[in-house]
């Protein structure tokens, strides 16, 4: 933690420092008349390094390509690292097709394979430039410019730089203020948790809910995690945002002892495998007095196979302590039947692909039906997701799916809500199904 929090405090320096660079580069490009580049860096980093165990590795990793960085610029140019795996460049005096032919030389040389501790790793990376004066003058607008121009040149694909040509994009400008507010989102009570109901349908009750999280952001109003979930987790910040649904919905269940719910947290590989993980979790549920066989653990499906086995035993110790534990969004990624037969699961969670699927082609009864089958024969149960409408709702009773999440059965809710509509929900869906 206390490594962390140095490492914070490195990066606040390193930006007060580019500022400081920032501002005497371009006083001096304005009394010369010359052009400045602003280039905005980012590496992408393979995911099985992105993993916690692997610290060191991406720590030797990094500073290897540091090396190559610095290598591929000049001595009077500014490199400054700014979180994990971005950077920004000044370079001072530069027409831009000199620019061009820099960034080709770092985009190579950073590409080229790493040898680290007896693992060949490959990075990518992407770079945004916004010139002065040209693209902007301010020190703040060449920055993020620049930063939402690196947006841009990503959807070219890996390895590619893009110039600022005077149009902003606004999908990527959006991006960029989610990237840039996140961090902050939580301190600013800006994050908040709805509940969306699971109805049973042999019981033909709610047995249960998925918390899942909010952001009310000040400019860009209700963001859903789906924009920006994927960031957090590259960034780390998905472990903060875990601990903190999870103590929110710990606050939901004490408040609301008489309603027989189970609630599901989601998380993902990240913060199933953090060292810290089962002592913190046991301290909230102790803070609050609540038992862990009310809550639901939902691993998300993209579990890299050389992780199963870490997985597997982390799941065990969970399940020990009472936890029910659902496999999210299966088939949606590359999880084999032979991984899923390893864990411990009691719930399987069918992505909403599935209903889709079956929509377009009704012959998809061939591989759905076994899937469920398969899950009965191991005593787990199927949720099907994103259930829309009474014709889908009645499709997946026939499969003799277990349970279903849908706007059918309800849109995510506030917790005031929630309490006030399970009766009300549980006579709608008899009434239409
Ligand atoms: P998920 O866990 O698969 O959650 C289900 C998503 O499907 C939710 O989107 C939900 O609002 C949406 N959904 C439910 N029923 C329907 C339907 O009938 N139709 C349609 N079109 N959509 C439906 P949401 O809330 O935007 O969350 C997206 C994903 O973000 C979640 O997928 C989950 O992977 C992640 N997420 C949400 N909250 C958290 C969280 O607290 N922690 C983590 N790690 N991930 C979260
Ligand atoms: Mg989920
Ligand atoms: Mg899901």
């Amino acid at each position: 933690m206390e490594g962390k929090n140095n490492e914070y405090k490195a990066e606040f320096s390193n930006i007060e420092r580019l500022n400081e660079r920032l501002k005497l580069t371009l006083a001096f490009s304005k009394r010369l008349q010359l052009s400045t580049a602003v280039c905005y860096l980012r590496f992408h980093i393979p995911l099985e390094l992105l993993h916690q165990k692997d610290v060191e590795i991406e720590t030797i990793l990094m500073s290897k390509m540091i090396t190559r960085l610095n290598r591929s610029i000049r001595d009077i140019d500014t490199i400054i690292r700014v979180n994990r795996t971005d950077f920004i460049l000044v370079i001072a005096d530069i027409t831009e097709d000199d620019c061009r032919v820099i960034c080709e030389r770092i985009i190579q040389a950073c590409s080229e394979r790493y040898t680290v501790d007896f693992h060949h790793v490959s990075i990518t990376s992407n770079i945004g430039i916004c010139m002065y004066p040209y693209g902007a003058e301010e020190p703040h607008t060449l920055k993020e410019t620049a930063k939402v121009q690196m947006m841009e040149a990503e959807k070219s694909g890996e390895n590619c730089f893009s110039f600022f040509n005077g149009e902003l994009n606004e999908a990527a400008y959006r991006k960029m203020l989610i990237e840039n507010d996140l961090p902050y989102a939580l301190k600013k009570g800006q994050l908040y948790v709805q509940y969306q109901p699971q109805y049973h349908l042999g019981q033909r009750r709610i047995i249960g809910v998925e918390a899942l999280i909010r952001w009310h952001h000040p400019d860009l109003g209700e963001i859903s995690p789906a924009e920006f979930i994927n960031y957090a987790e590259e960034t780390g910040i998905g472990n903060s945002l875990f601990y903190w649904v999870f103590e929110t919905v710990c606050q939901q269940i004490a408040s609301e002892q008489n309603v027989p719910l189970k609630y599901s947290i989601n998380l993902s590989v990240n913060q199933l495998l953090l060292d810290s993980l089962l002592l913190r979790i046991s301290n909230l549920l102790s803070q609050y007095a609540v038992s862990a066989s009310q809550l639901t653990l939902e691993i998300t499906e993209n579990i890299e196979v050389y992780t199963v086995k870490d997985v597997n035993e982390r799941l065990y110790s969970l399940k020990e302590m009472g936890f029910t534990i659902a496999l999210d969004d299966f088939g949606n990624g590359y999880f084999s039947i032979s991984d899923f037969l390893k864990l411990p699961i009691d719930y399987l969670k069918l992505d909403r692909n599935f209903v889709f699927s079956l929509l377009k082609n009704k012959n998809h009864v061939g591989v759905i039906s076994p899937i469920i089958q398969m899950a009965h024969n191991l005593n787990v149960q199927v949720i099907i997701e994103g259930i829309e409408d009474a014709q889908q709702y009645r499709e997946w009773k026939n499969l003799n799916c277990d349970i279903i999440q849908g706007y059918f059965i309800s849109r995510p809710l506030s917790s005031v809500v929630l309490t006030a509509s399970i009766a009300k929900i549980e006579a709608r869906v008899e009434e239409k199904s």
